[in-house]
């Protein structure tokens, strides 16, 4: 089942697919997505802010963030892109959904734009779901929004300064204290 706000997204005679695992390594993909978050102006500065994500996802990609009631969604509870084309796409995220939540599903769903529908060619819906959406593409974004929220020289340094708390860095970040766990291990740092 796909809610009436997704169908209504959709704009006539455009196909969609849905993500395909590009199966690419997981060091490109984290070496590609710092340098998107660079390009874009996220993470350059001293402070991050969730606004400044908000902004490049409206001012220099063209995309469009909807935050609606949960309760008005039915398979779409983690967040949905919708790409139309290039520097064309909505992203729905549930409003219940915290700021930090709220930025982690934004990173991932930009990492199927930039993965997956490469950046609009490929129209697309990603969605979690029912629809049984490719596990490989699914970690391909999700290694896409930790590189992009949690750039690696710059993790290291903050992940010291917040004493390798994970609930201290994720605020800095803004980013959910798991994920930051996530990445402090997959970084190979102590805890
Ligand atoms: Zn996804």
């Amino acid at each position: 089942m796909t809610s009436s706000i997704i169908e209504g997204l959709k704009k006539p005679d455009i196909f969609y697919g849905s993500p395909k695992a590009g199966n690419f390594k997981k060091a490109d993909v984290d070496k590609f997505a710092e340098d998107v978050a660079l390009k874009l102006g996220y993470n350059s500065s001293d402070e991050v802010s969730a606004y400044c994500l908000y902004d490049i996802v409206k001012e220099k990609l063209g995309g469009q963030l909807h935050f609606v009631e949960k309760e008005r969604l039915e398979n779409e509870i983690y967040g949905t892109a919708v790409i139309h084309g290039e520097l064309d796409f909505d992203i729905v995220i549930p409003r219940q959904k915290g700021l930090f939540d709220a930025n982690f599903t934004i990173a991932h769903e930009l990492g199927h734009y930039f993965l997956h529908s490469i950046q609009g060619k490929l129209p697309l819906i990603a969605k979690r779901g029912n629809d049984e959406p490719s596990e490989r593409a699914e970690h391909e974004a999700k290694w896409f929004a930790y590189s992009f929220l949690m750039p690696e020289q710059r993790f290291k340094v903050e992940w010291e300064k917040c004493f390798r708390v994970p609930e201290l860095v994720s605020k800095y970040f803004l980013v959910p204290p798991v994920a930051a766990k996530n990445r402090a291990e997959s970084l190979g740092l102590a805890i």
